[in-house]
């Protein structure tokens, strides 16, 4: 299959699922007949799979939909810096299940998927319990290779150097540790390399972290030592901090001695390639893959993620089962919750048409990303995207980023869409 095919061909291949022989991915066909049975089992009740089990039972509720997340509380991760950063508190980031459960008739089970029987359609739980289903969707989100980091473990950051980047008891320890450090003290903050989730995340935290230091502890200083030679809106983050915190953030790219060799929890060190960095705090974002059970599944290939079908997240390696959120290879898209719900909604409609015998139709998906800098400074970055013969791609000039001669009144609206986008989210996912 060639390059140069038609746009009309394009969308043929999409519907009977050639479309990713035709990008060199192989496919499986989009399996389209009215079903007898429609039972759709959701794993992961985050950004991702919350949003999925919703607009399923929202686009058809004869659906039967299990979601299985044993979090009672998902607390969320956007936001989560504005928690360190002394701008909320755990309690406003935390989303609970009950609407999804008695308003919308999601089944929701506080229970672990172990494993995923892709030939008789079954999951089995940590309860021991088994639940069958015709369609599955998988949204675990993340997991992090603690290995990649020599001196760097699970361990080391539950008790020393916590990551963060699960929001829960990972963002109450980083909290309590810079609660507990003294004016004058040093903050390590290490990114990781491409792709990971929430490209602006670190960088947020930089400077919300810098607004409780600048507010408590102005003596204090930030260490960004990054794995990365750029990152995601780096003019507007370094003008943002040149004006609101100047000379409390250094940022070291890869190779101007940001890439981490390996640590010491017990000195509290980092080794780069260009020497050793005490911190008094040491926030390690560890590189990252997609969500254990997805491997356990096979859904993963050898990028560490799931490569999917654009037009219906099916699986590219096992059919039947969709994977959406963090844990999917998906074009151009990041890997956000705004991404994350955008693909869980696309999602359920996919498997709602395949459900009624109906070929899924080809999305358009959107992503929004706030970051706020200061209180009432924030930035943003948009995007639309189409289905191409490249996969995934964003559409020119259909999304937008902050100007970077964007005046105050521009910069504090955007902090207020900022809170407008996180309030709006959560109540269409949760609410
Ligand atoms: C600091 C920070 C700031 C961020 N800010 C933003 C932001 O401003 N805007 C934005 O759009 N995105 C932001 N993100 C990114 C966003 O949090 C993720 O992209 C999003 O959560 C991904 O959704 P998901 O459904 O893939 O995974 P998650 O939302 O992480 O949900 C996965 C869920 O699956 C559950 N799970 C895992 N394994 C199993 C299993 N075996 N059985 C049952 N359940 C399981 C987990 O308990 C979890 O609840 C931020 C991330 C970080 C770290």
């Amino acid at each position: 299959m060639g390059q140069n095919i038609s746009r009309r061909d394009f969308s043929k291949l999409l519907f009977t699922g050639a479309a990713g022989s035709a990008l060199g991915i192989g496919a499986f066909p989009l399996r389209a007949g009215a079903a007898a049975s429609k039972r759709v089992v959701v794993v992961g009740g985050g950004f991702g799979g919350a949003s999925a089990a919703k607009y399923l039972k929202k686009l058809d509720p004869s659906i039967s939909v299990t979601l299985i997340e044993p979090k009672a509380v998902f607390y969320t991760c956007p936001f989560s810096n504005w928690v360190l950063g002394g701008l909320k508190t755990m309690q406003e980031i935390a989303q609970k299940y009950a609407v999804l459960k008695n308003r919308y008739k999601v089944d929701v089970l506080a229970d672990t998927v172990v494993s995923v029987d892709g030939v008789k359609s079954t999951v089995r739980l940590k309860s021991g319990k088994v639940v069958g289903y015709d369609r599955l969707i998988v949204s675990p989100g993340i997991d992090f290779n603690f290995e990649a980091i020599e001196g760097y473990s699970r361990k080391v950051a539950e008790s020393v150097m916590p990551h963060a980047y699960e929001a829960g008891p990972q963002t109450v320890l980083l909290q309590k540790q810079l609660h507990s450090l003294k004016d004058g003290g040093k903050v390590i903050i290490c990114p990781p390399a491409n792709p990971f989730r929430c490209p602006p995340g670190p960088y947020e935290r930089a400077s919300l972290i810098a607004h409780y230091l600048k507010e408590n502890k102005p003596k204090s200083r930030i260490l960004i030592l990054d794995a990365k030679e750029k990152f995601s809106k780096q003019a507007l983050f370094t003008k943002g901090w040149e004006r609101l915190y100047p000379g409390m953030i250094e940022w070291r790219s890869a190779s101007t001695g940001g890439r981490i060799l390996n640590v010491d929890s017990s000195a509290m060190r980092v080794t780069t390639e260009f020497g050793i960095e005490k911190g008094d705090v040491i926030n390690l974002i560890p590189p990252q893959k997609a969500g254990k059970i997805a491997f356990d599944a096979g859904l993963v290939d050898s990028s560490g993620w799931c490569p999917v079908n654009p037009v219906s997240f099916e699986s590219l390696i096992q059919p039947g089962i969709h994977v959406i959120g963090d844990a999917c290879t998906a074009g151009a898209m990041p890997k956000s919750g705004f991404a994350a719900s955008s693909q869980g909604k696309v999602t359920a409609a996919a498997i709602a048409r395949l459900f009624r015998g109906e070929v899924p139709v080809a999305p358009s998906l959107v992503n929004t990303c706030y970051s706020l800098i200061g209180p009432g400074y924030g930035i943003s970055v948009a995007a639309v995207y189409k289905l191409t013969a490249d996969g995934i791609v964003s559409i020119k000039g259909a999304g937008g980023l902050t100007p970077m001669d964007a005046d105050d009144d521009q910069l504090s609206e955007e902090a207020t869409f900022a809170r407008g986008w996180y309030n709006n989210i959560a109540q269409d996912i949760w609410g």
